[in-house]
């Protein structure tokens, strides 16, 4: 895990199994690190609540990947529509086939059903009431929802969807991160079973 600050263009801190490390930030393309510095990170907190501190960030990341995610997924939606109205075959816009309209008709639903819930759960964080489970069912469902229509969106594309000169490529890729990045979505179904038993009464190992 490592912490970013985009502003200044530096590394905050690297952690890996709980140990801070010092290294690059290189690899893959979303960076901004050019050189590593580690301060002291514990101003203001007492020492040990860094993990909780972590754990409480995370909740309110999850749902910006959720927004995040529910962009890619409109963005893949709006080329598919603009790309199978343009996209002649046989003599017609492959808008015209109905293979083609319900990939688009479950783009959409999928997509506004995955919108509600990210909004319910930044509504939940904005009246200060628990939302650790809704942020991972949130960016559960929004980064799976984006990951399907981006999937869509290549296939109603076709073989020029594999290519660069049309960006629903850069979605697929850009989907994935969001199934991964904070919290893979087998960790974000860790969450949502550990908090709807504990609202239970059931504490998982206890
Ligand atoms: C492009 C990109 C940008 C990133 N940016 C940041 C960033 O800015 N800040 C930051 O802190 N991190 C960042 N990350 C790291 C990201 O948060 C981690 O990659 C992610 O949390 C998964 O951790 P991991 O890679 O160690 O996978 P692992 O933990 O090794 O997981 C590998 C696989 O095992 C599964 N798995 C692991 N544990 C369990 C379990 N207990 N039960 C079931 N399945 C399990 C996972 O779901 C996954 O399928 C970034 C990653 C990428 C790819």
């Amino acid at each position: 895990m490592f912490v970013l600050d985009a502003c200044r263009q530096r590394v905050l801190g690297f952690f890996a199994r709980g140990r801070p490390v010092a290294a690059d930030a290189g690899g893959f393309g979303p960076r901004c690190a050019h050189r590593c510095e580690v301060p002291d990170l514990s101003a203001g907190r007492g020492e040990g609540e860094g993990f909780v501190q972590f754990m409480k960030t995370l909740d309110g990341g999850r749902i910006s990947i959720g927004a995040m995610s529910l962009g890619i997924a409109q963005a893949a939606l709006d080329a598919s529509v603009r790309y199978s109205k343009e996209r002649k075959q046989f003599g017609r816009s492959i808008a015209d086939f109905q293979a083609i309209q319900l990939l688009l008709a479950d783009m959409v639903t999928e997509l506004e059903a995955a919108r509600l819930l990210v909004y319910a759960t930044a509504r939940l964080k904005d009246r200060g009431q628990p939302f650790t489970r809704f942020s991972a069912m949130a960016k559960l469902k929004a980064s799976t929802v984006a990951m399907r229509a981006a999937d869509a969106a290549v296939q109603i594309h076709g073989g020029a969807g594999y290519m660069t000169d049309h960006p629903v490529e850069r979605y697929f890729r850009d989907a994935k991160l969001m199934e991964i990045g904070e919290g893979t979505s087998q960790i974000q179904k860790l969450i949502i079973a550990r908090e709807i038993l504990r609202e239970a009464g059931h504490r998982i190992g206890g």
